[in-house]
This record gives structure tokens, C-alpha cells and sequence, in this order.
């Protein structure tokens, strides 16, 4: 279907995502008219291991209880294949789910709520003075009053608004694995965290309700491909590298975003991995782009259009609620990924601690800048020099 030119929007959101989803949901819901762009036709098939956290899902104002694969009460971190870290949790720690259903939920959740989507039409560019955008399309123009980019990595709006956003990528190869019943009940209900697979990343297993997902990351390219570390980690798991569902697909996630960036301007701003912001240890990023959704819609509900409320507002919410957090995560990607020989001695020492003050972060217990706060204080580094590695039963 075509757009006619004749349709204003008071905001026209790039990329049917969980950021541009949210949001078009959140501004929808108050009163606001939302045009959401979607270059593919969904539900699309979406590279990611579905993980969502505790501190993600408490950002998701439906029930997804129809939609979850699997809920992982243990977490486990592995270095060289050995544990070093275990804990079983009443409550699940991270619930899985499969992207293109997740995604494709949030943006019938924004419909229901007034938004109106239009997916294979991709964002082409925009002009105009800023409160009368004109928006090229696929399917023809149309006029807003605004334009979110949640169009992901690269993102396209971002350089068409011309906005100074940098940030480096590490690439990431995932694979969805056709496995027999006895694997899947085998890594059924809990997530594994790899270290030493790969040097400067991880690989992880994140098991689904038909099928296993396992993928790898490297902080740093590495000399080779990654296809070889992941072969090699599924086989050392016993999962059938032959056995994809899907072709495998390396696919970048933002990292080390640069601290002189501009997320917003007069015209427009950027949600979710446009902006480059993710957590640099593990790569999820599904907490901040629906963090940087929730920004984004209390900024635009406070600002009138045009003006330089709405840009000053956002930037200002988005250094101070997230680019500074994962900043200070940065510093802890670096000591982990920058010398894995050294950091993985680290680890299989401290292993339990690390891992639990970690898991409080992902857990929403606790903020990188309160983790920072306690590893420095006299309390915390007596802690950590009295701690021994406790040996684990091998999983
Ligand atoms: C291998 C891998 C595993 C991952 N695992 C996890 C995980 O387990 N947990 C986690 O929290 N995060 C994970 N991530 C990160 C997570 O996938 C992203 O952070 C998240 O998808 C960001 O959401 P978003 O809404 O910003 O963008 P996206 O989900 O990338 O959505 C962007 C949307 O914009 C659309 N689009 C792009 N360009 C245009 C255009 N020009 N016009 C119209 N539409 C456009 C795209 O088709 C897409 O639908 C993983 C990433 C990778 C690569």
C-alpha cells in the first residue's frame, strides 16, 4: 500500500524493533498520532538470542507469558569449560524468546494502542524545517512533525539527520540448532556464558522450546573467521554444528559509543542500537533500547515539537541514565576482553563473586555504577582478597 503525501504524523518512528515498537506503543496510547516504518515484512526472523533479563522485562508493560521459549532459573559461567560460577534461582533470571514473535507482539501491542504501521517500506530520507518533516519511503512520502530512528545499528536516520554519533562494533555469529529431545532437556532451563572459547568475546547457549541457539562474540575481530570458534565450541557442548535451522549470519553489535555524541537534534532522535549504546560486556541490548524508548516518549510528551526541548531533554536523559552506565561497563569489557589470559585467572579466582555482583546487575539490583562503587570500597576489595575459588560440580 502506498503512502499518500497528504497523511502528517505527529511522529514518524524508522524500525519496528523493541525500541521503535515501545515507543510508537507509549505515544499512541497518550494521544499522539505514530506512523511506524518497517522495511520488512513481518514477523521477521531477527539474529539475537532472545535473552531479556529481569531489568528488561520490567520494562515491558504486556504479558509475554504466550510468547516465552524457555526461563532460565540457572546461569552458568564456564572458563576453558570449567565452572566458575553457578546459582539456581527460584524465580528466572532471563526468560527467552524468539525475536520475530517478541517483535512482531510489540508492534501489534503499538497498533492495538493507535499507531499505525506500515512495514516493507523502508525509510529512504527526510527534509525540511524541523516540526514539517517530509519523509522519503519506499512507498511513497509523507509528513511529520518528528522522526525517531529505531532502524538498529548503522542507522540510517541517524545519518540522515546528520547527527554526530560514533561508536565502534564487535561482531557476533549466532546459530539456531535443530537439536534431539535429550539435548534440549539437557540444557532446558538454564543459560551458559563461555569464557576462553574465543579470544577477547564469549559464546553462549540459550536454549529455546524446539531448538538450542548458541553464538559467539568477539569484542575484537579476530584474525580468523569466527565460523571456526563456533563450530568448535557446539561440538565441545555436543551440539550438532550441521544441524542450523537458519544460515548463519554475522551480525555487529554497538560498542564503545563516543562520549562527544548527539542522540538527538531539532528534527529528530535515536532509540535502541542507532545510538550505539549496549552493554559491552554481554552485548544486550534489548534493556537499553526499550530504557532509551521509555526516554525517548517522556521527552517527546514533554516537549513541543520543533523546539529545542525535546533535543535537549533526550541528550541530556540519555548520557546521564545510559551512555554513562555503559561507559563505566566499558571499562569492565576492556580488563575482561583485552587480556583474556590474565582475566581469566580473574575469573576462575573470583569467579563467584564476579559472578554474582554481575548478576545483580542484570537482575536490576543494581546499577555498573554501584558494582564500580563497591569493588573500590575498602568493604569490597577485602571481600574480593579473601575470596578462593570454590570448585564446582563440571556441568
Ligand atoms: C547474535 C546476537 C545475539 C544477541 N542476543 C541478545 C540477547 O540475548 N539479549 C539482548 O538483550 N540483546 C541481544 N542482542 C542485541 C539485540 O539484538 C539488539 O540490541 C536489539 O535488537 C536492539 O533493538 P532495536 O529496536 O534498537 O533494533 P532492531 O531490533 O535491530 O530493530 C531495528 C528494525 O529497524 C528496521 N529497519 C532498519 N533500517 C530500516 C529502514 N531504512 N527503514 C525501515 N525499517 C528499517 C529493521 O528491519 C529492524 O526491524 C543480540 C545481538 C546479536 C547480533
Amino acid at each position: 500500500m502506498t503512502i499518500t503525501p497528504s497523511q502528517r504524523y505527529d511522529v514518524a518512528i524508522v524500525g519496528s524493533g523493541p525500541a521503535g515498537s515501545l515507543l510508537a506503543y507509549e505515544l499512541a496510547r497518550t494521544g499522539r498520532s505514530v506512523v511506524l516504518l518497517e522495511k520488512k515484512d513481518l514477523p521477521r526472523y531477527k539474529t539475537c538470542g532472545g535473552g531479556l533479563t529481569r531489568r528488561a522485562l520490567s520494562l515491558i508493560p504486556f504479558n509475554l507469558d504466550p510468547l516465552i521459549e524457555d526461563r532460565a532459573h540457572t546461569i552458568r559461567l564456564r572458563v576453558h569449560h570449567r565452572t566458575i560460577f553457578e546459582q539456581t534461582r527460584p524465580d528466572p533470571a532471563v526468560h527467552l524468546f524468539m525475536r520475530d514473535r517478541l517483535d512482531h507482539f510489540l508492534a501489534e501491542q503499538a497498533i492495538a494502542a493507535g499507531a499505525l504501521l506500515r512495514d516493507r517500506t523502508r525509510f529512504l530520507s527526510v527534509e525540511g524545517a524541523p516540526g514539517r518533516l517530509t519523509i522519503q519511503t519506499t512507498a511513497g512520502t509523507l509528513r511529520a512533525g518528528l522522526i525517531v530512528g529505531a532502524d538498529g545499528v548503522h542507522s540510517r536516520t541517524a545519518r540522515a539527520l546528520g547527527l554526530p554519533l560514533a561508536y565502534r562494533v564487535m561482531p557476533a555469529l549466532e546459530a539456531e540448532l535443530a537439536v534431539p529431545e535429550t539435548t534440549l532437556k539437557r540444557f532446558a532451563g538454564s543459560i551458559h556464558f563461555d569464557f576462553g572459547v574465543i579470544p577477547g568475546g564469549y559464546a553462549w547457549i540459550f536454549p529455546k522450546k524446539n531448538h538450542i541457539s548458541a553464538g559467539i562474540l568477539a569484542r575484537r575481530r579476530p584474525a580468523k573467521d569466527l565460523k571456526p570458534f563456533l563450530r568448535h565450541y557446539l561440538e565441545a557442548n555436543g551440539l550438532p554444528p550441521g544441524n542450523t535451522i537458519r544460515p548463519l549470519r554475522l551480525h555487529p553489535i554497538p560498542c564503545r559509543p563516543d562520549r562527544r555524541n548527539q542522540y538527538a537534534d531539532e528534527r529528530g532522535l535515536i532509540v535502541g542500537d542507532g545510538t550505539g549504546l549496549v552493554d559491552p560486556v554481554t552485548g544486550e541490548g534489548i534493556f537499553y533500547a526499550l530504557k532509551s524508548a521509555r526516554i525517548a516518549a517522556r521527552a517527546i510528551q514533554k516537549g513541543t515539537q520543533g523546539s529545542a526541548s525535546i533535543r535537549d531533554y533526550y541528550n541530556r536523559l540519555l548520557k546521564n541514565e545510559i551512555e554513562a552506565e555503559t561507559l563505566k561497563a566499558d571499562l569492565l569489557a576492556r580488563l575482561l576482553y583485552r587480556c583474556p589470559a590474565w582475566s581469566n585467572r580473574i575469573l576462575e579466582r573470583y569467579g563467584d563473586t564476579i559472578g554474582a555482583k554481575h548478576m545483580a546487575v542484570y537482575l536490576g539490583q543494581m546499577t555498573y555504577h554501584q558494582l564500580y562503587r563497591y569493588v573500590l570500597s575498602p568493604r569490597g576489595l577485602a571481600f574480593l582478597l579473601r575470596q578462593r575459588r570454590k570448585p564446582h560440580p563440571q556441568a
